[in-house]
């Protein structure tokens, strides 16, 4: 009998010594990892993201055909620089039955115990094949599972339910807010203190824009839905920065707005851009266009992260109820790639060894215990596969 956990630790450890940070290519632990899946008998597909230096691994055991279970894991982590690590964070380094090295938990723990696990899933699949999903750039805005989701469309392949490893110490989580983060610019025009009808106050217009946003906050705490599981149960806005100007006595020429928002439900983000496009055509670059006509004002998408909105109904839910003997199932506050695959059709759940307190923070480790808890999980999975 294989020891799983023995063997996932072994992987756990090359893996942390790739380092993988999002800005950096993830290549050559992405063919590590394709490596193993292949002597398992997986069938691989490394897909280059489109500027080439990173890639997906999408591979499958069993049928060639739709549905699937899908094990799905992010292979970036994000840069150790400025955090006080008392030890080497890219190579691993085990002690107090913890597992330290930079993503242990979120989420290469859960990787190398999908990898470790392969063999015993490609022994037993059956009718429904089993997948599995190594991302690339999910730290910086999911860019990875997004172009990864089109790819699968484009094949028409859905997977049927989704197993998303982030660190929730193994609870079964069903539910996250968006994370949708804008940079909104404005150009105006500049001129002396003295003659504000001469130029173009960008930062005048920066606040007026932010004005306006926060007039939406009332309007959609009355869009929250009646059941939201969510805290606070509504759609929240933040204006985190809002810089620009050059001196006191000069009409500022520029402007910048770092907003984010997290919805509670899809329609909310459009509302929100909806309204503020409207105000802008309609109010402010009229305004601002009448003095100055090249003014213009534009909004960077930093990052869209679709929430991952509960359902009654949820196969992967009741599949790792089952697995797990939990009995019931929660919503956290941080994002995943969950949402990308939930709009693709399928049910997802998010569930994982170690937990978010660790994650992205100096010596961030994995308890060994929560892997073996995962590894428990993915035996049972492994026995699932034959029926
Ligand atoms: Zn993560």
């Amino acid at each position: 009998m294989v020891n799983h956990l023995q063997r996932t630790t072994e992987i756990l450890g090359d893996l942390i010594a790739y380092p993988t940070v999002s800005v950096d290519s993830n290549f050559d632990m992405i063919l590590h990892m394709a490596g193993l899946l292949e002597d398992a008998g997986a069938r691989c597909d490394v897909i280059s993201s489109p500027c080439g230096t990173k890639a997906n691994l999408f591979a499958t055991l069993g049928p060639d055909r739709n549905g699937g279970i899908l094990l799905s894991g992010h292979s970036d982590v994000v840069p150790v620089t400025d955090q006080a690590w008392t030890r080497d964070p890219f190579v691993m380094d085990e002690a107090d039955g913890r597992l330290y090295g930079r993503g242990s938990c979120d989420m290469k723990g859960f990787i190398a115990a999908a990898l470790a696990m392969a063999p015993h899933f490609a022994e037993r699949v059956a009718a429904r094949p089993l997948h599995f999903a190594f991302t690339y750039d999910e730290e910086v805005g999911c860019m990875g599972a997004r172009h990864l989701a089109d790819e699968l469309s484009e094949r028409g392949l859905t997977p049927g339910v989704a197993i998303i490893g982030e660190p929730t110490e193994m609870r079964i989580i069903d539910g996250h807010k968006g994370c949708n983060e804008y940079t909104t610019r404005f150009n105006g025009l500049a001129g002396h203190g003295s003659l504000p009808d001469h130029g173009v106050n960008a930062v005048e217009y920066a606040v007026r824009y932010v004005n306006h946003l926060l007039g939406l906050k009332d309007a959609l705490r009355e869009r929250a839905p009646k059941d939201s599981p969510f805290d606070p149960p509504w759609t929240t806005v933040n204006v985190g920065a809002l810089t620009g100007g050059v001196a006191h006595n000069v009409i500022a020429p520029s402007a910048e707005v770092e907003w984010e928002m997290r919805p509670v439900q899809p329609g909310d983000a459009d509302f929100v851009k909806q309204s503020l496009q409207h105000y802008c055509e309609t109010e402010l670059l009229p305004r601002m266009r009448a003095v100055h006509p090249g003014a213009y004002i534009t909004t960077e998408i930093i990052g869209e992260v679709a929430g991952l909105i509960p359902t009654d109904e949820n196969e992967a839910r009741r599949i790792m109820a089952e697995l797990t003997g939990a009995n019931s199932s929660d919503v956290v506050a941080f994002g995943t790639e969950a949402g990308i695959f939930q709009a693709m059709g399928t049910d997802v759940v998010v569930c994982g060894p170690g937990s978010i307190e660790q994650a992205h923070k100096a010596d961030e480790y994995l308890a060994i215990e929560q892997l073996a808890q995962c590894l428990t999980m993915l035996e049972s999975l492994g026995d699932r596969l034959c029926d």
